[in-house]
This record gives structure tokens, sequence and C-alpha cells, in this order.
């Protein structure tokens, strides 16, 4: 397949890549770098792959066959969203809108990268896809929140109107190798405090809860659904929920660190819980996670360690 992976230099956008590469796949990626990074595919040597810089909540002009649309494009992580709050806005809004119609032009498949935040601060727990979340559209996180759940309503319509063959994956906290160390996100802090002896910061009384996932196992999931026929929004993520406080308690353990909690205030709007409900992504893609918390976190913290040397 010729398939656009919008958002390609970014942490989950890049590992896509290079699956697509190694299933055979031509990749066209497209970025504005404002959170992704040369580095995360400059590896990539394939001459299947092609590099266009470009802010896809612009027209896009894109010549030739297109089979897939892969819409990864968008600010993840809480301290970006919170920095690029229109950024966020408009590419879950107009990015969407953009890559739909090319969609629709081409004729082609398309994916929405969407989110475990579409269920916000959740008030059931585990969140199943029927659940219809609990989001304060004004809120800080709101831009993102609500920027996600504006993609899924478009994404159906064009499905629904212009009958494009679309999924929506809903992505639960993933992490692992390529993420920035200082994005803010709970997994890369806690490792470069760790690693640094410095002191690690858990928001609150650390009893809010997580379900992280092993970007290898995430990516799989994905592409099992982008070869699937299924329209409606499918969780992925792992169902092993544990709270931060014990997450740092694990990553001080599996790096041998010195280094002490200490409590800073929680943000306004952090989800209490969350955890995927993964019967439908198990029953239908016969998809499950492989690697377990600790493996993967030891893999992450060697990657990191190596980054430093
Ligand atoms: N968190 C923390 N300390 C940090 C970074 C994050 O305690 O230095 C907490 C954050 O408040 C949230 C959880 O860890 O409750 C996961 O945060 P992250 O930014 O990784 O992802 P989120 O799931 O909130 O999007």
């Amino acid at each position: 397949m010729r398939v656009l992976v919008t958002g390609g230099a970014g942490f989950i956008g890049s590992h896509l890549c290079d699956l697509l590469l190694r299933k055979g796949h031509r990749v066209i990626c497209m970025d504005n770098l404002i959170t992704g990074s040369m580095a995360n595919i400059s590896h990539i040597k394939s001459e299947e792959f092609q590099f266009y810089k470009h802010d896809v909540s612009e027209y896009i002009e894109v010549e030739d066959r297109l089979d897939y649309i892969l819409h990864f494009a968008s600010p993840a992580s809480p301290i970006d969203y919170l920095r690029l709050p229109i950024q966020t806005l408009k590419v879950g809004a107009l990015g969407t809108h953009k890559t739909l119609g090319l969609a629709k032009k081409k004729r082609a498949s398309y994916l929405l990268a969407s989110s475990s935040e579409i269920y916000g601060d959740p008030l059931v727990n585990p969140q199943h896809e029927d659940y219809c979340g609990n989001v304060d559209p004004i809120g800080p996180r709101g831009v993102y929140d609500e920027a996600k759940r504006f993609a899924e309503a478009m994404v159906m319509a064009y499905h629904r109107v212009h009958g494009v063959d679309t999924r929506i994956v809903r992505i639960f906290n993933t992490y692992g190798e390529r993420m920035k160390i200082d994005d803010g996100r709970a997994v890369p802090t806690f490792i470069y405090q760790a690693l640094l002896g410095k002191p690690i910061t858990v928001f609150g009384d650390g009893s809010q809860t997580r379900s992280l996932c092993y970007i290898t196992d995430t990516i799989e999931g994905i592409y099992k659904l982008i070869c699937s026929n299924i329209n409606d929004p499918i969780n992925i993520g792992s169902e092993e929920e544990i709270t931060i406080l014990e997450l740092a308690e694990r990553i001080i353990k599996l790096t041998r660190s010195k280094s002490k909690i200490v409590h800073n205030p929680l943000p306004v709007d952090d989800p209490k819980v969350r955890r995927p409900d993964i019967t439908k992504a198990k029953r239908l893609l016969q998809w499950e996670v492989k690697v377990s918390l600790d493996d993967g976190l030891r893999m992450t913290i060697d990657w990191f360690k190596n980054l430093s040397k």
C-alpha cells in the first residue's frame, strides 16, 4: 500500500512508519516538527520512504495514489498541548478535516489516532468504548480532549455521509523509546530524574492510576486495526493499572536510583483513574499485550541511558 502518516516524525508515528516499511508498504511521512523530531526518522534509509515538512491543518497536496491515511499528527503530552493549545485544536479539527478530504478524493482508507483522553476524568473504570466520557470543555486539557472528540465525530460523519472506509483507535498511555526526555510525561520524566539522582516529582499524592502499554504492543494493535474492517472505535492499551506512586517506586527500583519522591501540586483536570476495557480488541483483533511493564520499562531505561552517553 501507499500510506500517508501524519505526525510520522513523532513518538508513535515514527514507530508506525518503521512497522509499515517492515511490512513492505510505501510510506509518505508528513510532520511540521513542532513536537516531532527528525531524529526519530533519521535512521530510515529505505527508498520506500519520503518525508514532507508540512502542517496538516493547511491544505494537503499529494500526487499519485494513496491507499491509506493514518492521522497521527498532534501534540500529545499535557505540557505540549498546554503550550500549544491552538495548534492542538487546529490539528484535531482542521487537520482531521483536511486528511479526511484527501482520503475521500483518493478513495483511501483512513485511521484516526484518537485517545483515552476522550473519556476525560472518567466516572467509570475500566473504560469501555461505549462510555461517553466526562470532559470539561473549557478546562486546560479541554483543548486536546475536545479536539479528539471533534475528530472522532468528523471521522464518523465522513464514514456515514461519504462512505469513507474509516477506523478510530483510542490509544491509552503508551511509553518506550523515542519519547522526549523533557516532554513532561510521567515515564520519561521519572526515568530522567532517577538516572540523574534528582527528586522524582509525583503530582498530588500519587494515588491517580494509569495503565501503561509498551510501544511495540501499541503499534501491533494499531496495525491489526488498519488491516481489519472495523469502523467503530477500538481501545488499545494495557489492562495493568498502577498508581503513579507505584510507577515512581518501580522506576527507582529498576534504575537502582537513590532519588527520593517529592510531591508537587496535581494539575487541573488530571484524570484520577484510567484503564481500558480491551474486550473488543481481544475479540475482534486477537490483540493483547505481550510485554510486561517491568520488561518495557527496562528497555526504555536502557534506551534513555544510551541517549545520555
Ligand atoms: N505525573 C507526575 N509527575 C510528573 C509527570 C506526570 O506525577 O512529573 C502524573 C500526572 O499528573 C498524571 C500521570 O502522572 O497523573 C500520568 O501523566 P502523563 O503526563 O504521563 O500522562 P496523562 O495520562 O496524564 O496524559
